[in-house]
């Protein structure tokens, strides 16, 4: 684990009034390293590992396909009769192979194996030839000989998997077809990572439950719900810790509990200029945090580091820590851009890179250089087969229906400024993400 004094001097190292989303992203990165001890790994069954995290390399115990087998609905037979330099080839039917049921005899000269998909080549037969490709008559069939190679339409055995080799590699996130491609090597179980346990809350005297009635200046507290989705999206477990109020007291209180019963604690709102200064306090008491202004819009204020549930720091549980920004938007864009990448590290998963794409924007974008924007797109595919992205209108970080109109964040580069009409952006699509 990385220790408070190196942590102090990473984040030293820059401007933590202008800090570009890159090193944000870098420092975090060298803090979310994943949990390693052996009781954080467990053993499931298959219908419980998609979407879990491989804690083992899995290893195939078998060749798939065990055995030789024809890829086509045909004839099988041995190749070396093509070599004659006849113009067709003519055989006699032996017998047949269905899928489950082998011809186990080798056919002899000038005779072929009537086979199905999937059936075991017989032995002495190395080709099968289709059966479109066939004339047959009674037992006879003939075929013209330049339509087909030796060794054609044979599937190999071993050929998807190879018995001894590693099938899929710790670190990966098991989908759909890696249940199908365990099943297929006879694997019933396998060793994941345990999930992460995450602690969120609200903090805000404004904010109401849903279920309460609104007073004058109150609002609903939206973050909890948009924290509670996107994490149970990355498939973590999650502790809702409710709305918390803007003294130091409860604060306290919410952030040791917090510390105590996860593994990383998330708050929202709080850390803008005015409420920093209590905040930062006591974060100070609690562990090692950064205040960051992050050079980013939305989510510039955020806060950073470890914290500890003991009377010092460096004392009990540990937990890191993200004071995201109190704006439904800016949340979510912090999300995506700083927090995820930590969840999935410490989750013990490789890289996943967000699945960004070129687009053309079809309107011109107002853009600040010096900062990087995340604006909500929505993308469209033109005839020619390219995106292009229109932003959802205004985009002030309160916006959150902003967030549901869209389809793809509009990732506007630091350096950059104005964006034309027709100029290329890169987009991050929501599919598969929110
Ligand atoms: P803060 O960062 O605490 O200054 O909050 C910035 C803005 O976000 C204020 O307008 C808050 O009312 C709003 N806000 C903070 N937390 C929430 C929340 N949980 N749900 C909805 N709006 C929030
Ligand atoms: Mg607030």
């Amino acid at each position: 684990m990385t220790t408070s004094k190196e942590f102090s001097a990473c984040v030293a190292h820059y401007d933590p009034n202008a800090l570009p989303v890159v090193a944000a992203q870098e420092i975090v990165r060298q803090w979310a390293t994943p949990r390693t001890r052996d009781a954080q790994i467990e053993r499931v069954g298959l219908h419980d590992a998609l979407d879990r995290v491989l804690a083992e390399d899995v290893i195939s115990p078998i060749d798939v396909p065990a055995f030789d087998n024809s890829a086509m609905d045909g004839y099988a037979f041995a190749g070396e009769a093509l070599a004659g330099g006849a113009a067709t080839l003519g055989l006699t039917v032996a017998g047949a192979a269905l899928a489950g049921r082998p011809f186990d005899a080798a056919p002899g000269a000038g005779q072929c194996v009537r086979i199905m998909t999937g059936a075991l080549i017989p032995p002495g037969c190395d080709t099968v030839v289709p059966q479109e490709l066939v004339t047959r008559e009674g037992d006879a069939i003939r075929f013209s000989t330049a339509a087909i190679r030796a060794g054609q339409n044979r599937r190999l055995s071993g050929e998807d998997l190879a018995k001894g080799k590693p099938a899929l590699i710790a670190g990966r996130i098991v989908r759909a077809s890696d249940l199908g491609l365990l099943a297929s090597l006879g694997i019933g179980e396998v060793s994941v990572h345990k999930r992460l346990t995450v602690a969120f809350f609200s903090t805000g005297d404004e904010l109401r439950s849903v279920g309460e009635t609104l007073s004058p200046g109150s609002l609903y507290d939206s973050n909890r719900y948009t924290l509670f989705a996107m994490l149970k999206r990355l498939n973590v477990d999650t502790v809702d810790l409710g709305i918390v109020r803007d003294d130091r007291a409860s604060l306290e209180k919410a952030l040791r509990e917090a510390t105590e019963r996860a593994d990383v604690v998330i708050s929202s709102g709080g850390v803008s200029v005015g409420d920093a200064d209590f905040t930062r306090e006591l974060m100070n008491s609690l562990g090692d945090v950064a205040f960051w202004k992050i050079a980013m819009r939305p989510g510039r204020p955020l806060a950073f580091g470890r914290l500890w549930s003991g009377v010092r720091a460096g004392t009990g549980e540990s937990a890191l820590f993200f004071g995201l920004p109190g704006n439904p938007v800016a949340v979510m864009v912090t999300f995506y851009f700083i927090v995820r990448e930590a969840l999935l590290a410490m989750s013990g998963a490789t890289r996943q890179p967000l699945t960004a794409i070129r687009a053309i924007s079809a309107e011109p974008i107002k853009k600040r250089a010096g900062r990087t924007e995340f604006q909500r797109g929505i993308a469209t595919r033109n005839d020619d087969g390219r995106f292009q992205v229109v932003t959802t209108g205004p985009q002030g970080s309160g916006v959150l229906s902003s967030m549901s109109e869209a389809n793809c964040f509009i990732v506007l580069e630091h350096a950059r400024g104005d964006i034309d009409a027709g100029d290329e952006v890169e987009i991050v699509p929501f599919d598969g993400l929110i």
